[in-house]
């Protein structure tokens, strides 16, 4: 069987992490089933859907290496959805109702104090020809609702196991609102049955939804997907998602400089039984992946894990792979300076930052009680610096001047890189040359 899966974002915003987990779940079962992969666009809210945020919300699942095979808008597919409608009509299935919200309301309020379920009574089920046309004449439009069965829906989740949803306890779904709009429910079965969509995955917010939309599959069709449904994001506390971090947009992930595979591999790892890391392509992250190993636990999303992945990755990431945002940035060197500083930055911009040190002018940074060590040292180093320098220069530092350890290495790194941290020394003291170590050494600006 060949997996057909879809991504169905509504184009009301750009993406946030939680989205994109979805996104990325559905992509790696696909790619690693050789499947198809759908995107497709909810824009049925016609008022809050723009083409700005269907042409960002495509930007970031290209940036993400999250590529589909097939893209479609549901804003262009109503007709499919009048004609599902009129087949639930007369099946019976869809049933005009005509409470105002205020009604609606009250009602639930009352079923409240009166210790009942919030349900809907069914009222619209048994108006008369008459009552319906009394209602018409005073203005109102009638929403639509779809008649459960009152039996228990059940299906065999990939993540979840079995499941049930009892629809007797669930208020029959409005799937056409009184000012002739879809909700999302008929849409997106519409669509998940004439797109052939052989598994819906997506997060476990939906699982009441699918016991109802269960339901109207099988009143259109005798095509059911297979449903997995994801324990959703939670922050590094366990708790729900901050505000923040639930909007926090692969746009501004981007502009801060992270990368899209680091991403991609937190999010494809969390609340998963792989250990959370740095992967390294988008393939590798796809072999790896199984819905056996998606636990019911939630997953714990947290930005420092991100960064912490980012910098792993670009340990080992090839000067290739970088050099053209690089050489965008201006930043000086190519491959032995990436391969230097790569161990000691977190994202690719911060490169900028050793560029400077290493080929910009800077002061030597010295302490006081170093000066007099620091020039000595700029005095025994040789003009010409090779792999061996710093070994040799250092060894013969440490007896003359009878220091070692950090009272050795870290005045010379001072003096060098104006920071107590950084790339190893013996390479680095190789790009600075041994003309702009010696100034620095002096205190001079070199
Ligand atoms: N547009 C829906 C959402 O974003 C799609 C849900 C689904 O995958 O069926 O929640």
């Amino acid at each position: 069987m060949t997996v057909i899966a879809r991504f169905a974002p509504s184009p009301t915003g750009r993406l946030h992490v939680g989205n994109v987990r979805t996104a990325l779940m559905n992509w790696l079962f696909v790619r690693e089933r050789g499947g198809k992969f759908i995107l497709r666009i909810d824009d049925t809210d016609l008022e809050r859907s723009t083409n700005a945020y269907e042409e960002g919300i495509k930007e970031d699942l290209g940036w993400l290496g999250l590529n589909w095979d097939e893209s479609f808008n549901q804003s262009h597919r109503f007709p499919s959805y009048e004609a599902a409608a009129n087949k639930l009509r007369e099946d019976g299935l869809l049933y005009a109702c005509y409470e105002t919200g205020e009604e609606l309301d009250r009602q639930r309020k009352l079923q409240r104090v009166q210790g009942k379920p919030p349900v809907y009574n069914r009222a619209g089920l048994s108006l008369t020809d008459d009552e319906k046309a009394a209602f018409e004449a005073e203005g109102r439009k009638p929403h639509w609702r779809f008649k459960l069965s009152g039996e228990v829906a059940k299906w065999n989740d990939m993540v979840r196991g079995e499941q049930s949803v009892d629809t007797s306890s669930l208020s029959d779904p409005v799937l056409i609102r009184g000012d002739g709009s879809f909700l999302y429910t008929l849409p997106s079965v519409v669509d998940d049955i004439e797109a052939k969509i052989t598994h819906v995955i997506r997060g476990e917010d939906h699982v009441t939804n699918s016991g109802a939309q269960i339901e109207v599959f099988k009143a259109l069709s005798e095509h059911l997907p297979t449903f997995a449904h994801t324990p959703l994001l939670v922050g590094k506390d366990g708790k729900g998602l901050s505000k923040r971090i639930g909007s926090l947009s692969m746009k501004e992930l981007k502009e801060q400089g992270l990368e899209p595979l680091a991403i991609c591999s937190l999010l494809g790892k969390i609340g998963t039984s792989d250990p959370i890391e740095a992967r390294p392509s988008m393939e590798v992250l796809k072999d790896e992946f199984s819905f056996d190993k998606i636990g019911r636990a939630p997953a714990r999303f947290d930005e420092d894990e991100l960064l912490l992945v980012n910098s792993r990755l670009l340990h080992d990431t090839p000067y290739e792979a970088v050099k053209e945002h690089l050489e965008s940035m201006n930043v000086g060197g190519a491959e032995e300076f990436w391969n230097l500083i790569r161990s000691n930055i977190s994202k690719v911009k911060d490169a900028a930052g050793w560029s400077t040190v290493i080929y910009s002018p800077m002061p030597g940074r010295i302490e006081a009680e170093d000066k007099a060590f620091c020039e000595a040292a700029a005095n025994a180093l040789p003009d010409v610096i090779t792999p061996e320098t710093w070994g040799q220069w250092t060894s013969t530092l440490k007896v003359d001047h009878a220091r070692k350890g950090k009272t050795l290495f870290l005045p010379l790194r001072r003096a060098l890189t104006g920071s107590d941290r950084g790339p190893e020394m013996g390479k680095l003291l190789e790009l600075l040359g041994a003309e702009k170590a010696k100034a620095r050494l002096l205190g001079e600006t070199a």
